[in-house]
């Protein structure tokens, strides 16, 4: 994996002068820093975090910005959110929202296009339908699939941005779901915050299955990022991933929301081209991508993909990845290589190249 260490030792280093010039502050800079941990639910999930910094606690701040994103921008069940009024404005024009939500749609827009279609933002009308959640879920029926359909492709909105106004349309019958970034969103929005705090010289925080890592630890050992097995139970480790720096890993996987119906197994993440879930091969797609809601998007579209073709897209985002298929392969990219380590029995690793 690239070693992102020369740009934190650049804003370290200017974090350490800032603190050089006022001399009461010189002690702060050589005292080790203090822990904090915190588990919590936000977005929908569990995050965990751990901050190793000079400075005060921060992380509530943290939990109460994961909230701030989901209410404020992301959230389709609040009425208030950017996309909310989206879906609420659809079929009767164009709605103003905050150029953060736009920023994130046009990456969401781009791994549409890039991954034609695999990746799609308005698929949230067909993963209510399947509700794999809901107490007693049932498989839909194809006229009801086939219905929603019609009113589903990421095609069907209209970014515009003119003097200063950032706008979004949205044909009728069609609604806009960021759910598949929305984890790796929290964890951009974690590490805008944490790089301003000149205190904080490590993190490491979880959103669900989208998790960032900044900084270091105070031994200077590497982060260990777990891989969960995915046809193990909730505590069961495919693999540990080391890592180096700030790194954005996230993993979408057929065990996380499933049921089961005539043995077979339905999962949350949905195939545009069928409406049905995806159904490609693999079992589990872990990415370390540039930023957040990149990994995030290319673990949901890489699993449609499929082997081959989320290989290809990898290489196109200068991606690493790890994919696990039914067989219990590992395939892995070679810059990861050498940074996982294998821990279930019963699986084997292969290299992963396009
Ligand atoms: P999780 O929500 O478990 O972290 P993902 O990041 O893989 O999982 O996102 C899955 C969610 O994204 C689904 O619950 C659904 O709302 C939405 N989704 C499902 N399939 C797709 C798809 N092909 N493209 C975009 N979003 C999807
Ligand atoms: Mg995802």
């Amino acid at each position: 994996m690239k070693n992102k260490r020369p740009v934190l030792l650049i804003s370290l280093a200017a974090g350490l002068l800032l603190i050089g010039c006022a001399k009461a502050e010189e002690a702060r800079v050589d005292k080790e820093p203090d822990v904090f941990d915190k588990s919590d639910i936000a977005m929908g999930t569990v995050v965990t975090e751990r901050i190793y910094t000079q400075g005060e606690d921060p992380t509530d701040q943290i939990l109460e910005l994961l909230s701030q994103t989901e209410h404020k921008y992301l959230s389709w069940r609040d009425a208030d959110s950017d996309i909310g009024k989206i879906n609420e404005q659809a079929g009767k024009g164009a709605a103003d929202v905050d150029g953060q939500t736009m920023g994130y749609l046009e990456e969401a827009l781009k791994l549409a296009e890039k991954s034609a279609g695999a990746f799609d933002p308005t698929i949230g009308q067909l993963a209510l339908l399947w509700d794999v959640e809901a107490e007693d879920p049932e498989v839909p029926s194809e006229k009801e699939i086939r219905q929603l359909l019609e009113d589903t492709g990421y095609e069907k909105i209209r970014v515009s941005s003119e003097n200063g106004t950032d706008q979004v349309e949205l044909e009728e019958g069609c609604s806009i779901d960021l759910g598949a970034v929305g984890k790796g969103v929290g964890c951009d929005e974690a590490a805008a915050f944490l790089k301003e705090d000149p205190h904080v010289q490590g993190a490491v925080i979880a959103v669900g299955g989208s998790v960032l890592t900044l900084g270091g630890k105070p031994d200077g050992t590497a982060w260990k990022v777990a891989v969960r097995d995915p046809r193990g139970g909730q505590e069961d480790l495919l693999g540990v991933l080391e890592l180096e720096g700030e790194q954005y890993v996230s993993t979408s996987g057929d065990y996380e929301k499933y049921f089961i119906q005539d043995g077979r197994r339905y999962h949350h993440i949905l195939d545009p081209a069928t409406g049905c879930p995806a159904d490609a091969g693999l079992i589990s797609v872990t990415v370390l991508g540039e930023n957040g809601a990149v990994s995030d998007g290319l673990s949901t579209a890489c699993f449609v993909l499929g082997k081959e073709k989320g290989a290809a897209l990898l290489e196109e985002y200068g991606a690493e990845g790890i994919f696990v298929d039914q067989e219990k392969n590992v395939y892995i990219t070679d810059d990861l290589m050498e940074d996982f380590r294998l821990e279930a029995s019963g699986y084997v690793v292969f290299p992963l190249s396009p």
